[in-house]
């Protein structure tokens, strides 16, 4: 595909794709430790490698300013970075001028409880919400770490705090593939949209992630003897395909990463923790933003740096998997590069 010559304020990469979308992992570490995103005894990066929150808001403050209007803040967990507030907030005075049309984040809910006032009044408006089981004890299981009382009190809160919650459930073969009917009808009940994802194969989590995954076209053939699933035309220029369960009148996505390609209309890059610029969730190359910064680079500076590395955005990832082999695999965890 011809190249496209960047145009002011916007990213557009090389195949005409604007990026628009930036997700932040503000930590990479966690209270839980879910069995296909992180090994038990996983070691934390060192604090000075992490970005400070103000590092963060200045280069989100430059993505901004190069056309991006939806910022996710993922993790490890967000709520548990110390005063992530204070970065929430700052962000959100840009929802309140304008210049984002969403602020939002991607939790395990642990912390919501606390937090859904304060992300309600900051300007978020909708906050994805990771729930693999309603099982207290699966769900200990899998998370190694969680109380499944406190997401649900996390998630209620949110909900009382006018928040739209989706709630994220990982399709894990031989866990939760009997519960997912069960878990789409609560959702549903509570006015909740919710997305099945299949397992992505990266970092080494000690499982074999063969033996996890779980296809979701199986899942939707099983569900659609249950219920009549109407595909939704709705796109976040993600990997998500959506339906509409008629039964329940709820929103069901599905995110198949390894199943189906969805880079044509990828909108989105993610800066991990230690403020690498990761121009696609498949592949490797990566920008070093975070010596950009701490080598003094004013905002001019920042921005060319970011326009450089759009130019390097590739066509799309590289993942594959048969029942038997998982190829494509990538060397870093879901909560470095943040999921
Ligand atoms: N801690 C937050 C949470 O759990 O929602 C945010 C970070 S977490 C890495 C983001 C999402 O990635 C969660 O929905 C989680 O279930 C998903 N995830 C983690 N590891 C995964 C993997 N190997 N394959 C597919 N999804 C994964
Ligand atoms: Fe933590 Fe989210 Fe990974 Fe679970 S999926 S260990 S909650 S970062």
């Amino acid at each position: 595909m011809k190249a496209v010559a960047p145009q002011t304020g916007t990213l557009i990469d090389p195949f005409g794709r604007a990026v628009t979308y930036l997700r932040v992992s503000v930590t990479d570490r966690c209270d839980f430790r879910c069995r296909y995103c992180m090994d038990e005894h996983v070691a934390f990066l060192p604090r000075r490698d992490i970005l400070s929150l103000e590092e963060i808001d200045r280069i989100a403050g430059a993505f901004i300013r190069l056309g991006v209007t939806k910022i996710r803040l993922t993790g490890g967990e967000p709520l548990v970075r110390r005063d992530v507030m204070w970065l929430i907030e700052r962000l959100g005075r840009r929802v309140h001028d304008g210049a984002l049309a969403e602020l939002t984040l991607t939790t395990n809910g642990s912390q919501l409880a606390r937090h859904a006032a304060a992300l309600a009044a900051a300007g978020v408006r909708r906050i994805n919400v990771s729930l693999d089981t309603l099982d207290a004890q699966k769900f200990a299981h899998i998370t190694r770490r969680g109380r499944l009382r406190q997401v649900l009190d996390g998630i209620a809160a949110a909900k009382d705090a006018g928040l739209h919650v989706k709630i994220n459930t990982v399709a894990l073969k031989e866990f939760n593939e009997d519960e997912l009917p069960g878990l789409i009808a609560w959702a549903h009940e509570r006015g909740f949209a919710i997305t099945l994802i299949e397992t992505m194969p990266m970092g080494e989590v000690g499982a074999d992630r063969a033996d996890q995954y779980l296809p979701l076209s199986v899942v939707r053939e099983r569900l659609e003897k249950r219920w009549t699933l109407d595909r939704e035309e709705f796109s976040t220029g993600g990997p998500s395909r959506y339906w509409r369960v008629a039964e329940t009148d709820g929103r069901l996505g599905f995110i198949t990463p390894l199943s189906a390609h969805f880079c044509d209309a990828c909108n989105r890059v993610r800066l991990t923790a230690t403020g690498q610029l990761f121009m696609c969730l498949g592949q490797n190359d990566k920008a070093d933003l975070r010596a950009v910064l701490r080598a003094g680079a004013g905002d001019a500076e920042l921005e060319g740096a970011i326009r450089a590395a759009i130019a390097r955005k590739p066509k799309g990832h590289e993942f594959a998997i048969s029942r038997h082999r998982i190829g494509g695999k990538m060397p870093r965890t879901m909560n470095v590069t943040g999921g």
